[in-house]
């Protein structure tokens, strides 16, 4: 069983009571967060708010540097704005701070400041943060320490939380605070679990008494994850306690031995708390001889349940989980490492999987366990130390460390390893746990059911635990919740692997895990959608209908279908339906009483609708039978099933702000409902999505994949950007293009609202972007992000309008001079050389300030821009793929500038939403598969292309015989621009390409481009675009050959003299005469030599 918490000094008073409404609920923190930082004593919380509880009621500052979307200190700034009361008696300031180098500086100065009032010297100041804020404060850390002697108490609570860009996703960063900690000489103090957040919290306060420390908590999993807490200490006792520890102690040198004073700290923390926390924690057998040390929540947390479980089937092993870091006691290790002991292996973070295999690479903790180890008196032959390293994205789970200690009983190396049986660390299931998880679409009405649940769930008898992740990149947004339900308090920072029941919202999520991995034997899975019997395989997939026989469990599928009901109802039907199928101690009645008093009544009248609604499907034992292959017949080739992810990518927190469309968040600040409204509805893409009105057929689709091509030390930066079409209906063909429409960048447009004097929330009539004849509401925020062109080029006509608004004569003599032919010349400097935008002529003729209503008639409406499509939606039916290159440049101002809409795609996270259109194209293929095709293209030129190469070998593998492909391509090195180089050769290799012509310019001493492949392969060429073939019944016919150039528009000229090059040739073959230019327009016509140039 997972560690159960009890600690006997405080007594239970009521369960904390959230009052968050559900329709405010966020689907992550069902409980919501804290009104005040008074806790009751029994209260659902996560560690995140303990700690803040702690460092709001003892600071007198707060120093917060969170990205928004960390909501590190969310509760300890709404106390703050509510003017909640500290231990001081005062309200605490929070501080939200940037993360930037010298971040921090801010603190410095304010605690060594000789003007801070005399009462405020000596109070405690505190940061919170995450682990990548850590470096750039370094350098005011180290001052820090070094002048604590005249500083005010310092306490850096930390959540050990990074985004890893390679990986695209949030991981639990040690490797930082401890290195931190390390150079700079701070205290380092580790959390295992929230139900220590809080003592942990307060001893890392008291020790900031005498020295600067950092409270470290994982800020992944254990941080987040909402947990039944007892015996919350109250805001009086939290103070009541630092005072009592630090006034016996205040007098203590700030220098001496930090270790012992620290003990000592601990000790007397201990005594007030009745708890036994020790600098370095030991659990397991008193006669262990295999020894694991562990640094971190999870790995504490999870490491000493794993040995306690083995200890019970007699195995004699033990965890060291180290609380205190540095600094590192060696005296107090030994105390805690059993005599007995035989082998230590230390697990230890490192930054990478590089780091991981890199043999000259030890993990920092491994270092200082080895030489307390080595240079100890306690053994003449200490025992061997050995080093597992693991990376900061590693997820744990029991098994991982059961595989760990198996390994350290035989085996000389021991690595991280998911090699272990899964029922053998199995100490849930069966201990009256039950586990249930959730997955739906991210932004889906029934996103929330989870989090309801676990509401409804926790009763005073039973607690949950509850988490959920988001993951950004599959499906382009999904949300995977679990729930832990049990008569003990529940700590197990682990996915769910042997779930009660599962519950998927949207049965795509099936294609993208594999969501049975984490179904107990015999469980339940309940799917919701409108999915007939007849369409089970095709929508649940044969995987899943074979797992579902070989896990012996039940199916359920909820068709919530019902014209005209809301959204509420389709949440509210699942919510009834878990509880009709999950046993949960509930009649429909009872539970549908419990979801009316946390929602709303109308749940009573659905409990007659459930039966129709929810129906069981018979598990037939045929999905897992072998398909039967008739007599004489051969069994088909046996298709290799996709290996699915059993668990999210934990990409973001939330779903991906930019899918909320970068309305006005953070700019639109009052409560105007109109504009609130509007935001809103934008950013579902309602507007825009659903206009029968526009003449191109608009739709959102999601972000999947954006990667840069190019390394990021070159100067151009080509990237590869897939968007996600499930459910859109979006259909292309071959050789189309996406128009895109971008947004501006929205902090130029904040710069620009701020000088104009604008109010972002005003609501003004502008031209939609898709046909300026139809006027659009928005703010004026939003219109300036997507409808008006603002940091466009101005044409003539411009000047004309804007010149009747300046009230200075000199500027609007000026303005109508450059709207005339005298202004010509300069007209054109100004376009073509300065590259001034609409706003640059606003700041500089500031006499002529139209309002924003007169300004938007006169500023032209943003347009889309197309991208050539990069991939073939027969390989890619749920997906459209683009090579972009980001269009960058310094103008005459010294001014950095972008391209609108390449940079804006560059900076898209994955997830975010995008309003795309198709645009039919030129671009065809010769509609017999056996026609050669020769592609040229240059950088990004080459993304038609790739949608070809992949078309014929779709082609081909549907047995289709296929013609002679040559592709030639053209780019600046090898090294830094072989766009998609990987697959071509593999292309190549498989014999789909048949000639591969690449011209990479800076390669060598002379320039090679690609007409110079081309003109090597004249003979090819001539032969394959211009040669005829003689057919079976000897006719002889032209082969159809076709050529394509794409991309910019210089080498338009050498390109065509090549092809003209092989017309000579053709003819001179066939000895006749010809026009060559006019054969290449012949062939132009016929769309057989096809130009997409920009
Ligand atoms: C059919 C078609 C297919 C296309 N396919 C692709 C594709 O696959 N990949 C791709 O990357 N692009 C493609 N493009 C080009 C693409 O549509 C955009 O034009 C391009 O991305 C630039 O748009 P932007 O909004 O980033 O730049 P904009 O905001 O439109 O800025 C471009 C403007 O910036 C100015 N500018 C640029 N460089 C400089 C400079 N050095 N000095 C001064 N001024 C400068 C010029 O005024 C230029 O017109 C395609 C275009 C078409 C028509």
């Amino acid at each position: 069983m997972a560690s159960i918490y009890a600690r006997s000094v405080y007594s239970a008073e009521s369960a904390y009571a959230p009052s968050t409404p559900i329709d405010e609920m966020s689907p992550i923190f069902p409980f919501g967060t804290p009104q005040s930082p008074d806790f009751p004593a029994e209260a659902y919380l996560t560690a995140q708010h303990l700690v803040q509880q702690v460092s709001y009621l003892l600071s007198d500052k707060l120093f917060v540097y969170s990205p928004q979307s960390f909501s590190l200190a969310e509760a300890a700034t709404a106390w703050a704005a509510t003017g909640q009361r500290n231990g001081h008696g005062d309200v605490t300031g929070v501080v939200p701070t940037e993360t930037r180098l010298g971040a921090a500086s801010v603190l410095l100065g304010y605690v060594l400041s000789k003007d801070l009032a005399q009462e405020r010297r000596g109070m405690v100041q505190s940061i919170i943060a995450s682990s990548a804020s850590l470096i750039p404060m370094q350098s005011a850390l180290s001052q820090l320490a070094l002048l604590y002697g005249v500083s005010s108490p310092f306490v850096a609570h930390i959540s050990a939380l990074d985004y890893d860009v390679s990986k695209e996703r949030l991981v639990t960063d040690y490797v930082t605070p401890l290195t931190v900690a390390r150079d700079t000489g701070l205290a380092l103090i580790a959390t295992s679990s929230v139900h220590e957040a809080q003592d942990m919290a307060l001893f890392a306060t008291v020790v900031a008494e005498i020295f600067p420390v950092i409270n470290l908590v994982d800020g992944v999993r254990v941080g987040r994850e909402t947990g039944r807490v007892k015996g919350v200490v109250s805001r009086d006792e939290v103070y009541r306690i630092w005072e009592s520890i630090t006034g016996e102690f205040r007098g203590l040198e700030k220098k001496g031995c930090k270790g012992k004073k620290i003990a000592r700290l601990l000790d007397a923390l201990n005594a007030e708390l009745g708890t036994g926390y020790q600098m370095f924690q030991y659990t397991g057998a008193e006669d262990a001889e295999e020894v694991l040390v562990v640094f971190g929540s999870v790995e504490a947390s999870l490491g000493a349940d794993v040995a306690r479980h083995l200890n019970r089937e007699g195995k004699k092993v033990g965890v060291v989980s180290v609380r205190v870091y540095s600094p590192f006691m060696e005296a107090e290790f030994l105390k805690v490492l059993p005599k007995s002991v035989k082998k230590i292996a230390v697990l230890g973070q490192v930054k990478d999987e590089t780091e991981v295999h890199d043999e000259t690479v030890s993990s920092l903790l491994f270092g200082d366990v080895f030489s307390a180890v080595t240079f100890s008196e306690e053994w003449s032959l200490p025992p061997p130390v050995v080093d597992v390293k693991y990376s900061r994205d590693q997820v744990w789970s029991p098994r991982h460390f059961g595989a760990i200690f198996e390994q350290l009983a035989g085996k000389e190396q021991v690595a991280v390893a998911e090699e272990y049986p899964k029922e053998g660390v199995q100490f849930l299931s069966g201990a009256g746990v039950n586990q249930y998880t959730f997955w739906d679409i991210d932004d889906a009405p029934t996103a929330k059911v989870s989090a309801v649940l676990a509401r409804a769930l926790a009763t005073h008898r039973k607690n949950v635990s509850y988490t959920s992740t988001y993951d950004n990149a599959a499906q382009a947004g999904v949300i995977q919740s679990e729930i832990r339900r049990g008569d003990a308090v529940i700590e197990a920072p682990f996915h769910v692997d042997y779930a009660d029941v599962v519950v998927v919202g949207d049965a795509n999520i099936f294609k993208s895990f594999d969501i049975l991995a984490g179904l107990k034997q015999g469980g339940t899975l309940l799917v919701k959608g409108a999915i007939k019997d007849e369409d089970l395989e095709k929508k649940l997939t044969k995987e899943v209908l074979k797992g579902l026989v070989l896990k012996d469990a039940k199916l359920f599928i909820l068709d919530p279908t019902n014209e005209g009901e809301s959204e509420d109802y389709e949440s509210s039907l699942l919510e009834l339906s878990f509880f009709k199928i999950a046993n949960a101690g509930y009649t429909q009645e009872s539970a549908a009483k419990k979801l009316a008093s946390l929602s709303s009544p109308d749940v009573l009248k659905l409990v007659e609708k459930v039966p129709t609604a929810l129906r069981e499907v018979p598990v037939n034992k045929e999905w897992a039978a072998e398909p039967v292959v008739a007599e004489g017949e051969e069994a088909p080739e046996p298709v290799e099933a996709p290996v699915l992810p059993s668990v999210p990518t934990h990409s973001a927190f939330t779903i991906n702000d930019a899918k909320l469309e970068n309305t006005a968040r953070g700019i639109l600040k009052s409560s105007d409902h109109a504009a609130k409204l509007l935001s809103f509805k934008e950013a579902y893409g309602v507007e825009t999505a659903l206009r029968p009105d526009l003449p191109v057929k608009n739709f959102i689709v999601k972000v999947q994949a954006n990667k840069r091509l190019t390394p990021n030390s070159y100067d151009r930066n080509i990237f590869h950007i897939e968007f996600d079409l499930t459910g859109t209906g979006l259909t292309y063909e071959i050789g189309e293009a996406l128009g895109v429409h971008a947004h501006n960048d929205p902090k130029m447009v904040e710069r620009f609202i701020t000088f104009y004097g604008l109010n972002p929330e005003d609501i003004v009539e502008v031209p939609s972007r898709d046909n300026p004849d139809i006027l659009e509401t928005r703010t004026v925020y939003q219109s300036l992000l997507q409808n008006l062109d603002i940091f466009g080029k101005p044409g003539k006509k411009f000047y004309e309008a804007l010149a009747p608004f300046a009230t200075d004569d000199a500027e609007k003599k000026a303005l109508l001079t450059l709207a005339g032919p005298e202004g010509a010349t300069e007209f054109k400097r100004l376009a073509e050389v300065d590259n001034v935008t609409f706003a640059d002529v606003l700041l500089d003729y500031p006499s002529a300030h139209p309002d924003f209503h007169e300004l938007a008639k006169i500023v032209s409406p943003m347009k889309r821009r197309e991208y050539s499509i990069a991939s073939s939606q027969q390989v890619h039916p749920n997906s459209v793929h683009l090579l972009i290159v980001v269009v960058g440049w310094k103008d005459s101002r010294g001014r950095d500038r972008w391209g609108q809409a390449s940079r804006y795609l560059s900076l898209l996270p994955i997830g975010a939403s995008v309003t795309v259109s198709v645009k039919p194209s030129v671009m065809k293929l010769p509609p017999l598969s056996t026609a050669p095709i020769i592609m040229a293209g240059l950088g990004t030129g080459l993304a038609p292309f790739r949608a070809f190469v992949q078309y014929r070998a779709w082609q081909r593998d549907q047995g289709l015989p296929i013609g002679p492909v040559f592709l030639y391509m053209g780019s600046r090195t090898q090294r830094e621009e072989y766009l998609y180089g990987e697959e071509w050769e593999a292309y190549l290799a498989s014999g789909v390409i048949t000639r591969l012509g690449c011209a990479f310019s800076r390669d060598q001493k002379e320039k090679i481009y690609i007409q110079d492949r081309m003109r090597q392969d004249l003979e090819w060429i001539t032969e394959e675009y211009l040669g005829t073939e003689t057919k079976e019944d000897g006719s002889v016919v032209t082969k159809g050959g076709a050529f394509y150039l794409c991309g910019p528009t210089w080498p338009v000229p050498d390109v065509s003299e090549v092809l003209m090059e092989a017309i000579g040739k053709d003819a001179e073959r066939r000895g006749v005469k010809v026009d060559r230019r006019r054969e290449l327009e012949v062939l132009k016509e016929g769309g057989r030599y096809v130009l997409e140039v920009y």
